[in-house]
């Protein structure tokens, strides 16, 4: 589904064109598109029709309240790495029954936090967390259900940094270990063993790695079985890959249905935790061309938009689609696209070409994951408007910071 499209010679989200919105809400700005949010949940619901299954979608990936409203109307749960996490997941009015906690660093504050909302379960990573996690239930007197986050050691084939599955990523328990560890969590009194989870990676264009390590962490739910531990769920994490450039983007079906094959009369209950393919392709970053500096080597444009806004290129080497929002007609010239900021690996893109002029609006394409969610305040800039279009309405749901914000919690020497 792409809800951004070219009418009548300039790009649309859904019936409102761009120009409209930066000209209401300025720029940098992030667009998303409600029919893309909702049609990309909608093909995992679609496949999972009449299987219990729960979707909980990422909140790193982007947490903007309207984006967890979105998906939480439609049924869908939510995977949360911190407090700040869940209360956003709360004041979207998400149900908390149906979060899971993922993440390396549980602090007992935030255990505290989800334990009192009755979280669907915590993913654990690590031996001294099942143990802080027995600590604090008991205080306060309740029943922690948990799952053991197994490594199953497949390679993703991803990018370096957004591997997380394999025996050298400080993520997960060790696959060897998840037994020993399993049979420890038993005795543990305020630990409830519910499921057992895995996610090896971001992006992943082929899906077999995902049935690769299903297949690994089914031995484990027989072992456990054959122990005395009956598991009720299965985790299979996120990382379903999006197409950028490209890519040959795989289809939620080809994804899910060698697993939900391999599932088959397990009586497990499946838990899946899609980020990036939720919103990465609902949302774009709109930003305007302030200068333009041909030069000797490279010629540059210059734009209002930065590694601030949108980290992903300086960060991973990663590749935006980049578009003119009102396309001429002109010869193109290749241009390196980049931001304002004081450092030299400020940039969104290489070597494009495109026709372009000064005042010209641009639109980054595939931002709506991890783009606002890694932004910063970097050189003081203050973090970027979001507006979401619904057909021909356009709402916004995140004011452009002011300045002053950014200082707001700092104070003068006495
Ligand atoms: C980041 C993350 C996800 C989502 O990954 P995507 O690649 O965006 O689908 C899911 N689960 C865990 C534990 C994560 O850390």
């Amino acid at each position: 589904m792409n809800a951004f499209t070219l009418k009548n010679g300039q790009l649309y989200a859904e019936s409102v064109a761009l120009s409209d919105i930066a000209a209401r809400f300025g720029t940098p700005c992030y667009v998303y598109s409600r029919t893309a949010l909702e049609a990309a949940l909608d093909e995992y619901l679609q496949e999972l029709m009449g299987v219990d299954a729960l979707v909980c979608f990422a909140v790193k990936a982007n947490g903007n309240l309207a984006i967890l409203d979105v998906f939480s109307r439609l049924g869908a749960g939510f995977d949360i790495v911190s407090g700040g996490e869940l209360k956003r997941v709360l004041a979207a009015d998400g149900d908390p029954k149906k979060v899971v906690f993922s993440g390396v660093g549980k602090s007992r504050e935030e255990m505290k936090l989800a334990l009192e909302h009755n979280i669907f379960c915590f993913n654990v990573e690590s031996a001294p967390e099942l143990e802080r996690l027995n600590e604090v239930a008991g205080v306060l007197g309740k029943k922690a259900p948990i799952s053991l986050r197994v490594n199953p050691n497949v390679d993703p084939k991803t990018h370096p940094y957004i591997s997380t599955g394999l025996k050298k990523n400080k993520f997960g328990v060790a696959y060897d270990d998840a037994l020993s560890l399993y049979q420890h969590a038993v005795t543990l009194p305020n630990l409830e063993i519910t499921g057992i989870d895995c996610h090896i990676g971001s992006q992943l264009l082929d899906p077999s790695p995902f049935a690769e390590a299903l297949d690994k962490i089914l031995i484990l739910v027989d072992q456990l079985a054959s122990n005395g531990i009956q598991l009720r769920h299965i985790d299979l994490g996120g990382g379903l890959g999006i197409r950028y450039k490209d890519e040959q983007e795989p289809t939620v079906k080809s994804y899910l249905q060698p697993l939900l094959t391999k599932l088959k009369g397990r009586g497990l209950k499946i838990i899946l935790e899609p980020g990036r393919r939720l919103v990465g392709n609902a949302g774009v970053l709109l930003t305007k061309i302030e200068y333009l500096k041909p030069g000797e080597a490279k010629n540059f444009a210059i734009v209002d938009a930065a590694m601030n806004d949108l980290a992903r290129p300086a960060l991973y080497d990663a590749w935006h689609e980049i578009v003119p929002v009102q396309p001429r007609h002109d010869a193109p010239r290749t241009w390196e696209i980049v931001g304002p900021i004081c450092e030299t690996g400020d940039f969104i893109g290489h070597d494009r070409s495109l026709a372009l002029k000064a005042g010209d609006l641009l639109a980054v394409l595939s931002a709506g994951a991890y783009g606002m969610t890694m932004s910063s305040n970097y050189n003081s800039r203050p973090r970027a408007a979001e507006v979401m279009v619904d057909g021909s309405i356009v709402h916004l749901i995140r004011h452009r910071e002011t300045e002053e914000a950014l200082y707001a919690l700092e104070s003068r020497l006495p």
